[in-house]
């Protein structure tokens, strides 16, 4: 092994990560046709997951702007944390390959847009946290206010163990949708996206203007966020 999953981590802080937990590609079983990280990169045998901090009090506000900056800002800052990460891997001749943090493509198969690795189940298979019934990854430390990314890696790697489910199937996010885009156990995606994201006519801007799901979860904050 010519390094071990500590130096990963440490590397992945470095960089800006506040969580980061390591998969072995043995753990993706189950992903769709086209979407495991192995029809990706053949040679992965680990996937390295990380998180960034999504600023609660963005959830308190009555405007959707800083909201909606804060998502615009995260991702190129989590694609940046991957790309560097990856140059770093490979001055010790360890290859790694960035998976880009908000870029889909329409699978026709199974008609959804999708990642070319679920970034919630990398999130999840490498025990950062579960997905709760509201479909987003909740963590014990950040809740659901976290935002990810992930890599995928050709080192074999200690993986961390997995984590207990949080979400406690209290059906509150689903009572919560305006559009019911939560009533199977698969999120209808594009009621969602039709609803919560686009042009405000009003103000003319492009703005989030729902993440009612998030808010009302009672796992949202995580054991580091507080309002209090
Ligand atoms: S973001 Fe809004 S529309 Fe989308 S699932 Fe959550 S509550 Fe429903
Ligand atoms: S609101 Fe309840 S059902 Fe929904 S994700 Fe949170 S704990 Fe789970």
């Amino acid at each position: 092994m010519k390094i071990d999953s500590k130096r990963v981590k440490e590397i992945m802080y470095t960089l800006g990560a506040d969580l980061c937990g390591i998969a072995s590609v043995d753990r993706f079983a189950d992903a769709p046709e086209g979407y495991h990280p192995r029809d990706v990169l053949p040679t992965c045998k680990s996937v390295i997951s990380f998180g960034c901090r999504f600023p609660a009090g963005t959830l308190k506000c009555q405007s959707a702007i800083p909201y909606t900056r804060v998502r615009n800002s995260v991702t190129p800052k989590m694609d940046a944390i991957a790309l560097d990460f990856c140059i770093e891997m490979e001055k010790l001749r360890i290859t790694c390959v960035p998976v880009p943090t908000n870029e889909s493509e329409w699978d026709t198969r199974t008609k959804r847009w999708r990642s070319i690795i679920s970034q919630k189940h990398a999130a999840q298979a490498a025990g950062l946290g579960t997905i709760g019934r509201n479909s987003l990854l909740i963590t014990p430390e950040f809740g659901s206010m976290v935002w990810l990314g992930a890599v995928l890696c050709e080192e074999e790697l200690e993986a961390d163990l997995l984590i207990n489910n949080i979400c406690n199937n209290c059906n509150l996010c689903i009572e919560a949708c305006p559009v019911n885009a939560l009533e199977k156990p698969q999120i209808n995606q594009q009621a969602c996206w039709d609803y919560a994201f686009g042009d405000d006519a009003e103000k003319q801007i492009w703005c989030i203007s729902c993440h009612k799901c998030r808010d009302i979860c009672p796992y949202n904050l995580g054991n580091c966020n507080s309002f209090v």
